[in-house]
């Protein structure tokens, strides 16, 4: 196994609980990728990821099985608002990614005007047809909602969520199901309302109490309970196939002690890194996936800002904001108020202190450029962080108050569903099938997003298992077949 996100954890995990032996390497001294923790202000909060999409049974049933399940909480419902270029506006809350359910709600009249809303509900009279061709989630919402709702309540919410503009979306990948509820439900604020009730109590998403990093460590937990081999702080330069049997070798090399490489040999191969590194190790076993490299997802960084403010007490901005692009008083794409949004954490920090947690990094023409606000060193970045945050909340905030600051800088860890995401990824598939014995898992073949993540991974580990001839009966973990070992000697690079 190769790459200790949650993708590899959690097929680490398939794979052990079938009594497979499981080596898994990973490139960072920690695992978890994506799903992380650090500590500002003395107080442990999430580095990356922060909640889950409840729009399935996947990931509840995962931290089910981690004996997780009693730590699920919602978020808390204050709403959440727009930043527009005339200011901060509280958004309509009743569809998915931003399209309203209802087009006549008063809250939408402040966010798109009088001709937006006439707009949007030109959608309750169009055929459902219409727009069920658009690949693109911007092409369709533009279609049947109009410019106003793609710009100014969309685009806001795939850029803070997905750091890219609508057009630049696959509806399938990001929206899935909505197309299909279209068709049943007639029209698109229709479909956006019965994906949403959908969810379990209206909530979109649900965390964990401690936060989602907990399941990163359940995952850990549960894998060095099953004898699971965890390699950290090896970066995998190469696969090759091993010539003693069948199978596989792995090359790593181990880049802060010196620049040794060692070898971990195995019958299955699961590679869970981001796309770029996954295409680069398998292509040298089957050329064609070479043309799959993924373009770069955007880079982004993350600003927590922990401050001391009786006024956010009364969360004046809800759970949080995001950011249209025309809005050119901030910088910052999102802010989340997570003070406001999470029970566990404004009583972990107490009256009066407050955790913001800006985004920023928007995508740049040239996907390899790096955001102007992502290059700033972290002490610049922190001082526009605050004086960003005043900006959206409406409550002026002094560097005195900040009780402590940090900076998370994410690269390719928000790879992008781009048009056509669907098909590349079945072509993709198709193409690593010549290799029986190896799958490839992670957000940029499954989607950003853990719900995502979790079930598409989870099929592809039993598909893996069922190729492979593997019985479907549980056995005890570490209890069967010595599929996976790691060679104990290291040479020199
Ligand atoms: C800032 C941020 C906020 C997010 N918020 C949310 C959220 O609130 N809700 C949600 O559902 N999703 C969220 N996501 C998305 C979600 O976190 C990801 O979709 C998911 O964690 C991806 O998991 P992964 O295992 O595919 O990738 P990653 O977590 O990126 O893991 C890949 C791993 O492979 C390792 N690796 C790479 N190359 C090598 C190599 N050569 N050798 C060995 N190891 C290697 C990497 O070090 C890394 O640990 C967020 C993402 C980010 C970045």
């Amino acid at each position: 196994m190769v790459g200790g996100g949650v993708a590899g954890l959690v097929a680490a995990h398939d794979l052990a609980a079938r009594g497979l032996r499981v080596t898994l390497v990973e490139a960072e001294d920690h695992l978890g990728g994506a799903v992380g923790a650090h500590q500002v202000a003395g107080l442990v909060m999430d580095s990356g990821a922060e909640s889950f999409a409840t729009r399935s049974r996947a990931v509840p049933d995962l931290l089910e099985e981690l004996g997780l399940g009693d730590r699920v909480v919602q978020p808390r419902r204050g709403g959440s608002w727009l930043f527009l270029p005339e200011g901060a506006v509280p958004a309509p809350d009743s569809g998915i990614l931003g399209i309203p359910a209802d087009p006549t709600a008063p809250r939408l009249r402040a966010a798109i005007g009088r001709a937006g809303v006439v707009r949007a509900g030109l959608d309750r009279r169009l055929p459902a047809f219409v727009g069920m061709t658009e690949r693109s989630l911007g092409g369709l919402v533009r279609v049947r909602m109009g410019e106003r709702v793609l710009e100014r309540l969309v685009a806001p919410f795939t850029t803070g969520v997905h750091s890219a503009h609508p057009d630049d979306l696959d509806v399938d990948a990001v929206a899935p199901g909505l197309r299909r509820a279209l068709r049943e439900h007639g029209s698109l604020g229709a479909a956006a309302g019965a994906l949403r009730r959908a969810a379990p109590a209206g909530a979109n998403v649900a965390g964990l109490r401690g936060g989602m990093n907990a399941l990163s460590e359940g995952l850990v937990r549960e894998l060095e309970r099953a004898g699971v081999k965890l390699v950290t702080d090896y970066d995998v330069i190469a696969l090759d196939r091993d010539p003693r049997r069948e199978g596989w070798m792995v090359i790593q090399r181990q880049p802060r002690r010196g620049e040794k490489t060692a070898v971990a040999r195995g019958e299955l191969l699961v590679v869970a890194t981001d796309g770029a590194t996954a295409v680069r190790l398998l292509a040298g076993h089957r050329h064609e996936l070479q043309r799959f490299t993924p373009e770069p997802g955007p880079q982004v960084a993350l600003a927590t800002l922990v401050v001391d403010e009786p006024r956010l007490d009364g969360a004046p901005r809800g759970t949080g904001l995001l950011v249209s692009e025309d809005a050119r008083a901030v910088r910052a794409k999102a802010l989340t108020h997570a003070t406001a949004k999470w029970d566990w954490l404004r009583e972990a920090a107490g009256p009066g202190r407050h955790v913001l947690r800006l985004s920023y990094g928007r995508a740049q023409p040239d996907a390899s450029a790096v955001p102007p606000e992502v290059a700033l060193p972290d002490e610049q970045l922190i001082r526009l962080a605050l004086s960003d945050a005043s900006t959206l909340i409406g409550v002026p905030l002094r560097p005195a108050q900040l009780a402590g600051a940090d900076i998370v800088r994410w690269r390719s860890a928000l790879p992008r569903a781009g048009v056509g995401h669907a098909r590349r990824v079945a072509e993709f598939r198709r193409a690593l099938a010549q290799l029986p014995d190896a799958v490839a898992v992670g957000g940029w073949l499954a989607g950003t997003g853990l719900a995502s993540v979790v079930a598409d991974t989870r099929s592809q580990v039993r598909a893996l298992l069922a190729e492979a001839g593997v019985p479907e009966a549980a056995a005890p973990p570490g209890s069967g077949p010595a599929r996976t070992d790691i060679d104990p000697t290291r040479r020199k690079d």
